[in-house]
C-alpha cells in the first residue's frame, strides 16, 4: 500500500493494541488536515468522541461532509455513542476542549510548524492534556536519499525533515521534561531490500504515559480558544 496508508495503519495499530484496550475513549487528531485519519478512527468501537483539530479554517470547511455519518450509518447505528468535533485551532492551543483526551495523534504535522510553534507542542500535549498515549509521525529525512533527483524538502510547507537521530533527541528531551512519558520509535513504510539502514520513509514516536498523575495539571485550560466549525453526533 502507499506510504499514507501504512503510516494510517501504523497509527491505528497503536490505538487499538491490548496494552491500550478500553482505555480509548476520546482521541484529538491534531493537524486532521482533510480528515482522511477520520475513517479510520471512527471504525475503532471504543472512541466515543474525536476532535479535530486543524488550523486552517478553510480546510476543514472544506471537507467537513467527510465527518457526517454515511448514510449507512443511519440504518446499521453503532453500539456506542460517538461525537465528532471539527475546530479551528492550535496544536499548542490549551482549550478547554481537549480535556480527559486519551489520545492524541500528529500525524506529518510538526514538520509544518515553526520553531516558536514547535516548541510550545509538549507543554501542551504532555504538561495539559496529559493523553494516555501521543503518537507523532514525520517524514524521515535518511530516506530522502532514495528519492531520485531530490534536493530541499518533499513539500514546499515543511519548515524542516529530521533524520532519525535528530527526531529521536527531540523525542527524548521531551520524555527527560515529563518523566511520566517512555517514548517509542517506529519505521513507517520500509524502502526496498538493501536500503534497510535508511529506514521508512516516514517514522513515528509514541509516548506511553507510564504513570498515573494525580489531578493537578498545572497549565488550566481556557475556554474559545478553538472555534467550532462543525459537530456531529452519530446516531446510535
Ligand atoms: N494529518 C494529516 C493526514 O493525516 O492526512 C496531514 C497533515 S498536513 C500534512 C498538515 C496540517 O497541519 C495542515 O492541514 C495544516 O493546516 C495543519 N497545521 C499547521 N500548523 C498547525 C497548528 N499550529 N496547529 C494545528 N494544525 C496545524
Amino acid at each position: 500500500p502507499p506510504a499514507y496508508i501504512q503510516r494510517y495503519n501504523a497509527v491505528q495499530n497503536i490505538l487499538t493494541d491490548p496494552v491500550y484496550s478500553g482505555k480509548i475513549r476520546k482521541v484529538v487528531d491534531f493537524g486532521c488536515s482533510q480528515m482522511s485519519f477520520l475513517r479510520y478512527l471512527k471504525n475503532i468501537q471504543e472512541v466515543e468522541e474525536i476532535l479535530c483539530v486543524d488550523i486552517d479554517r478553510e480546510i476543514l470547511e472544506y471537507n467537513k461532509e467527510r465527518a457526517e455519518p454515511y448514510l449507512m450509518e443511519y440504518v446499521c447505528c453503532r453500539q456506542t455513542p460517538l461525537v465528532i468535533e471539527l475546530c479551528e485551532g492550535s496544536v499548542t492551543h490549551n482549550d478547554q476542549k481537549l480535556k480527559q483526551a486519551d489520545a492524541v495523534i500528529c500525524i506529518e504535522l510538526i514538520e509544518h510548524l515553526y520553531p516558536e510553534t514547535l516548541m510550545d507542542l509538549p507543554s501542551n500535549i504532555f504538561e495539559y492534556i496529559m493523553p494516555k498515549v501521543a503518537i507523532v509521525t514525520t517524514p524521515n529525512a535518511d530516506f530522502n536519499v532514495l528519492f531520485p533527483n531530490f534536493s530541499g524538502y518533499r513539500h514546499p510547507d515543511h519548515k524542516f525533515e529530521w533524520t532519525r537521530k535528530q527526531f529521536q533527541e527531540w523525542a527524548q528531551d521531551i520524555v527527560a521534561r515529563y518523566p511520566s512519558y517512555v517514548v517509542t520509535f517506529h519505521e513507517i513504510c520500509k524502502g526496498p531490500a538493501g536500503t534497510e539502514d535508511l529506514g521508512g520513509c516516514s517514522q513515528m514516536a509514541v509516548f506511553h504515559q507510564q504513570s498515573l498523575i494525580e489531578e493537578c495539571n498545572k497549565i488550566i485550560g481556557v475556554d474559545g480558544l478553538f472555534k467550532t466549525v462543525a459537530r456531529y453526533d452519530y446516531p446510535v
